[in-house]
């Protein structure tokens, strides 16, 4: 049988991320994608933070519009804005693409139309069994790895893990999963002429509440030739409702944005996202596990892309660095992702569901963050990020919050 370094399911950011800096490192890379053309059908807003392309050696050229605005809309519709960064926006059809191409030179196989099926670890964990379907050959095919990276997205299936021949259930297994999925709906909507100026400029985001009282989130980002407009709901939704709710919002948008500009054409897009707390474990013996199907999703704006390209570096880095022990990469890459990233977005989502029970509490914390740029800037920060002063600074303004939030 086929025998590598590393094999990666998944060629989104997480994976991709993880295959170009394997192969860097001198990791033979194997990425089994089970898409024909690489991000070609990925449904995202694609809004990068600012410095993703500095951080990830992405070439600027991805980049469709530098966003350095953010405007955030409350349960009234009332915006309160903030300059950071700048953001920028995207496709994935050029970000996942991009990054494919540059893993490929670093000498990554991604190996397109490869369907997953199952891993498999030996025990004593010194190797990994990888089933897939190639598609194109209709063929089942294994390959063996010394560490696996899966990154497939929230669409993750975790029964197809078996630690330890089978013997034991999967670590990944996860009870609350299916409570953090959302459901999206998107527009890519192409206007006969420019938008307001200010549109290329902003990435908007609006929480309120369904015709049926649900709390939803939406979105307006832009890009070179159209608009992404775009809605998430936690849980399943009728398509009709979803669809409904997504036509007023773009009706509301175009309005504002765009009043005297026809529409040439939408294109309507729908995927699953995760916007619940990470996954209790990372690593299972020799498999690794990253991106969105780790659970790595900011509760409060569904930003997983840098999440997902930090825990595929963390996989490479963990990977390379413990070579000859499978079990052990895998240990380091977990603890890794934990410090990085675990506090922060199970934070994120206690957040979101404090400011959910009384959606009021929207407008208190949009006002301070537009009041104070400091708040939004810290805010923003990776823990590991922070100094002192940005804590202490933090606390006192969570308190200030928490306390009017209590009140209101
Ligand atoms: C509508 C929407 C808007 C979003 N907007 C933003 C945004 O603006 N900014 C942001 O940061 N994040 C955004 N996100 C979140 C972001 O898309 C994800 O967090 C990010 O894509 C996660 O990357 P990943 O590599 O973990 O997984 P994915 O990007 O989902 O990639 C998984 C890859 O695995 C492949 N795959 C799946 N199953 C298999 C299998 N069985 N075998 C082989 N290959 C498989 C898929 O084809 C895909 O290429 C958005 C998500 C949605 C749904």
């Amino acid at each position: 049988m086929e025998t590598v370094d590393l094999v990666v399911v998944g060629c989104g950011p997480a994976g991709v991320t993880a295959a170009r800096e394997a192969a860097r490192a001198g990791l033979e890379t194997v990425v089994l994608e089970k898409d024909a053309v690489v991000g070609a059908k990925r449904v995202c807003a694609a809004g990068l933070r600012p410095g993703f392309c500095e951080t990830f050696d992405v070439p600027r050229a991805i980049v469709h519009c530098d966003t350095p605005r953010i405007a955030l809309f409350d349960i009234e519709g009332v915006e309160h804005d903030f300059l950071f960064g700048p953001g920028h926006t995207s496709t994935r059809e050029e970000l996942d693409g991009t990054m494919g191409r540059l893993a490929g030179k670093e000498g990554a196989q991604i190996r397109t139309q490869s369907l997953f099926r199952s891993v498999e670890s030996e025990r004593g964990g010194r190797r990994a069994i990888v089933e897939y379907a190639d598609l194109a050959a209709g063929e089942r095919r294994r390959i063996a790895a010394r560490n696996v990276f899966l990154a497939p997205g929230a669409t993750v299936n975790v029964e197809n893990v078996r630690a330890h021949g089978g013997a034991t259930p999967s670590r990944f297994a996860f009870a609350r999963w299916r409570d953090g999925l959302i459901t999206t709906l998107q527009y890519r909507v192409y206007l006969d002429g420019r938008a307001a100026e200010i549109a290329y400029r902003t990435l908007e985001l609006h929480y309120y509440l369904t015709q049926g009282g649900r709390q939803i989130v939406s979105w307006m980002f832009p890009k070179r030739d159209h608009l992404a407009i775009g809605l998430g709901v936690v849980g399943k939704i009728a398509g009709a409702s979803l669809r409904s709710e997504l036509d007023a919002f773009t009706q509301r948008v175009c309005r504002r944005l765009c009043p005297d500009v026809g529409i040439l054409q939408m294109k309507e897009e729908g995927h699953l996202l995760y916007g619940g707390v990470p996954r209790p474990a990372f690593a299972d013996g020799n498999v690794l596990l990253g991106g969105t199907a780790a659970g790595l999703v900011d509760a409060t704006n569904g930003e997983g892309i840098f999440e997902a390209a930090m825990s595929g570096r963390l996989a490479a880095e963990a990977v390379a660095a413990e070579r000859e022990h499978p079990v052990r990469a895998a240990t380091r890459y977990a603890g890794a992702v934990a410090g990085r990233f675990a506090r922060r977005l199970a934070h994120r989502v206690k957040l979101m569901r404090f400011l959910e029970r009384r959606p009021a509490r929207f407008t208190l914390l949009f006002e301070a963050l537009a009041r104070s740029p400091r708040f939004a800037d810290v805010l923003q920060k990776e823990d590991l990020e922070r100094t002192l002063g940005d804590r202490l600074y933090l606390y006192g303004q969570v308190a200030r919050f928490a306390a009017r939030a209590a009140l209101g």
